[in-house]
């Protein structure tokens, strides 16, 4: 009998495929960038497909190879999209330096990635100009994003000029790299992810779908998340995929920045993590007739849990809010909390958790035994994923091997809970969650609680050392302007959703939390702020 093997084409899935696409189907769908002076800069689909194929055979000309590492420092604009799809259509790997990092991990970073050439915003010169000596030789190219460029330095206009002429792409196999990150970890040293054209094209296809991110052409789409932050969450890849208006804000993010692009754009998806939505929806509330905005626009929050206070003010001002979780590690969409149709009666809840799964990617939560512990109807334990876009081991990093099981499968490190109906809910990163008498208090959940008083600006609770409990909560928080408030005003708050021993042993108010570089809260500094912190003197005070 004849053998039965399938009778389909073996097509790579590539980059280059959305590249291509963008000129012929798409060419005069707009890419908006607004500069340093605030000046906006329009392009079509048509020039950036030009330009990014200049800025490839111009990179081939220099005598980049293939795999090599091609690095960015950049804003969100216009030029850096062309870098997305120009670096890898060269057959080159683009690194997207984190620009809110000090020089010192950027240029650990950069010498890690082993940077060939950095093409980097005019108006980040001064901050290259701070690592650039950690580096070996390398090759350096201005981009004139904020005005002119130094003299004595080579511009990115004149350098993919060198590029003109017909193009033939590099052949490239879908599993070759086309782009890399480092995660923004606030632990031990920076950790390099390299992802597929595979990973990406399949990512980029699977956050598009109406219960993901729901994107078509006929949206217009401002990534608030930065470009170097895993790839703005894959929305440029996305946006250009589905031939969407793409609106990059450039260095202004601030919330009222933010707001008139919304509204000059006509803007009806955007993404970024909650810090940036906190800030936008207390501008909103000050002035709720300032802007018009889009009716319907929607919103993707992630990157740390969104309180479900912050998505019901949103919702009163009939603002959708799509709440995601994701990792660098996983390029990064993981879960979306879209609520089914069998959950719509208790939509405010499910629309609170981090999800249930994007399609192509399993999850399962694994306790220390290696089996998952049932937990009041769900599994509970540390969060563990497999899937086309999740890393299978960091870039020359053998020591970090131990974040992935026997089985194939990369630890998150988040403490989860999954539902039969396999909704996630974050309860802590590993390391934040708190041990109280053996027993473990969720920090994310008296967070997301306490941020729903009406005096709190922003909160974050973090575990102290305890002589007769092990480690007991402190609430850290920021009160609003004018507001104040109580240890017992808060606690009388919680009680309603906590159990007595769960609710924070002291508040301390505090003038603003500490952040990471992706504008996470970074409770290692927190902690260690409290590191003497001492229970006695604490009671002598209250
Ligand atoms: P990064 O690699 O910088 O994107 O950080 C990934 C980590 O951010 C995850 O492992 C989570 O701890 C956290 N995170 C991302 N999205 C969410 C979310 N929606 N809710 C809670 N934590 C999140």
């Amino acid at each position: 009998m004849a053998e039965t093997v399938a009778t389909i084409m073996d097509y790579p899935l590539t980059l280059n495929h959305f590249l291509e696409r963008m000129n012929t189907i798409f060419p005069h769908v707009e890419v908006v960038s607004r500069h340093p002076d605030r000046t906006v800069q329009r392009r079509s689909y048509a020039e950036i497909y030009e330009r990014s194929r200049k800025l490839a055979k111009a990179l081939i000309n220099t005598g980049i190879q293939k795999g090599e590492r091609v690095a960015t420092l950049s804003w969100n604009h216009a030029t850096h999209l062309e870098c997305y799809y120009g670096i890898p259509a060269s057959g080159a790997v683009m690194h997207t330096l984190n620009l809110r990092l000090s020089p010192h991990d950027i240029g650990f970073i950069a010498n890690h990635a082993d940077d060939k050439l950095l093409i980097v915003d005019d108006v980040l010169l001064p901050l290259y100009n701070a690592f650039k000596d950690a580096l070996p030789a390398h090759r350096l190219i201005v981009v004139p994003f904020g005005g002119a460029v130094p003299d004595g330095m080579e511009s990115y206009e004149d350098f993919i000029a060198g590029g003109a002429g017909p193009f033939d792409y590099v052949t490239t196999d879908e599993r070759d790299g086309c782009a890399m990150c480092y995660t923004s970890g606030t632990t031990g040293d920076p950790k390099g992810v390299i992802y597929s054209h595979r990973g990406m094209m399949l990512h980029s296809i699977t956050s598009a779908i109406p219960d993901m991110m729901g994107v078509s052409q006929a949206d217009c789409i401002l990534p608030v998340v930065p470009m170097f932050h895993a790839n703005a969450w894959g929305l440029p890849y996305t946006a250009t995929g589905v031939g969407a208006k793409l609106v990059f804000p450039g260095p202004h993010m601030d919330a009222e920045s933010l707001l008139e692009l919304f509204e000059q754009e006509q803007v009806t998806f955007s993404g970024g993590v909650p810090t940036i939505w906190l800030a936008i929806i207390q501008a909103l509330e000050a002035e709720p007739k300032r802007w018009k905005l889009v009716e319907g626009l929607r919103t993707v929050v992630g990157g740390s849990a969104a309180p479900p206070s912050l998505i019901d003010r949103f919702e009163s001002f009939g603002i959708k809010v799509l709440h995601a979780w994701g990792m660098t590690e996983m390029s990064p969409l993981g879960t979306v909390a879209t609520v089914k149709n069998n959950l719509l009666d208790q939509a405010k809840r499910y629309r609170a958790t981090q999800g249930y799964a994007a399609p192509l990617v399993d999850l399962r939560a694994t306790g220390d035994t290696g089996e998952a512990v049932p937990w009041d109807g769900k599994t509970m334990g540390e969060l563990e994923v497999r899937g086309p876009w999740v890393a299978s081991r960091y870039h020359d990093n053998p020591g970090a091997s131990d974040r992935w099981t026997a089985d194939g499968w990369f630890k998150t490190g988040d403490i989860v809970t999954i539902d039969p109906e396999g909704y996630v809910q974050i309860t802590d990163r590993s390391k934040d969650v708190i041990k109280s008498g053996g027993e473990w208090i969720s920090s994310v959940d008296l967070e997301n609680a306490i941020m729903g008083h009406p005096a709190v600006k922003e909160a974050a609770v973090i575990a102290l050392p305890h002589p007769k409990w092990d480690e007991r909560p402190v609430a850290c928080v920021v009160v609003k302007e004018g507001a104040s408030l109580s240890q017992d005003e808060l606690n009388e708050f919680l009680s309603g959703d906590f159990a007595k021993w769960q609710l924070p042993d002291a508040l301390v108010l505090i003038d603003e939390i500490p952040k990471t570089s992706t504008g996470k809260f970074q409770k290692v500094a927190l902690r260690d702020q409290f590191k003497d912190w001492s229970w006695d003197e604490q009671r002598q005070a209250v």
